[in-house]
């Protein structure tokens, strides 16, 4: 599975310029496991930007990256990033590569951290952060909520490694992780319609570009309408 490698490149590019930290796993924060609601007279800020998963076969060691402020030192509303890098098994079967890529999209709707909530759509690349004063005062960071992200991805056996980014720096290219959200989006979409589907006609696919442009599409929908026609 090497569809997303470019966007990872991407990724790690778009951050090198920046002071980072790299962190290793810690206790995980707490998972309140199910949705809730912070009011907004319980709120410190909320985070606004991007939130997805990169997936590949490549290797991703285990750790959390904080480019710009943690979560203490924030003091207002701002825009952010949050970018999961997924390493899974190469099984060379691309059915269950396809299936991984939707069981790890699954797990971040099934996290829940305490005084800290998402708010995503599954069909948006986009996602909100709100940060309870409360949770900011049990010591809320993002090498907690990255460790319960990456405890949870690997909850699924297939899942090696993943390397969790988030975002806050002033002057970050926010509209560069965007742009590659939107990318990531547009692949899997892709993917979505050839693994679904039997029409393979490129000449008339709106999906054409795509398939032009990321290495071994094409490859992957003419080797799967092979195999369904015997
Ligand atoms: S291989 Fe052709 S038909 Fe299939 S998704 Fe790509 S452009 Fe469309």
């Amino acid at each position: 599975m090497k569809f997303f490698d470019s966007l990872i490149a991407e990724t790690e590019n778009l951050i090198l310029p920046f002071r980072m930290k790299e962190l290793s796993l810690c206790e995980p924060w707490c998972d309140a496991g199910q949705t809730q609601v912070i009011l907004r007279r319980d709120t410190a800020y909320e985070l606004e930007g991007v939130g997805f998963n990169l997936v590949t076969s490549s290797d991703i060691s285990d750790s959390v990256v904080v480019v710009g402020d943690d979560l203490e030192a924030i003091k207002d509303s701002r825009s952010f990033a949050r970018i999961c890098l997924v390493q899974i098994e190469d099984s060379g079967d691309e059915q269950k590569s396809y299936n991984l890529i939707k069981k790890i999209d699954y797990v971040k709707y099934h996290t829940f951290p305490d005084g800290y909530m998402m708010r995503s759509t599954s069909r948006s690349h986009k996602e909100a952060v709100r940060v309870s004063k409360q949770a900011l005062k049990s010591g809320i960071s993002f090498q907690k909520i990255g460790s319960l992200l990456i405890k949870n991805y690997k909850e699924i056996p297939s899942v090696k490694g993943v390397r969790v980014i988030f975002i806050t720096a002033d002057g970050a290219d926010y509209n560069g992780t965007e742009r590659i959200a939107e990318r990531n989006h547009a692949i899997t979409q892709t993917l979505n319609h050839i693994m679904n589907s039997v029409n393979f006609d490129c000449d008339t696919c709106n999906l054409k570009a795509i398939c032009d442009e990321v290495e071994g599409m094409k490859e992957l929908h003419f080797s799967k309408t092979d195999k369904e026609s015997f």
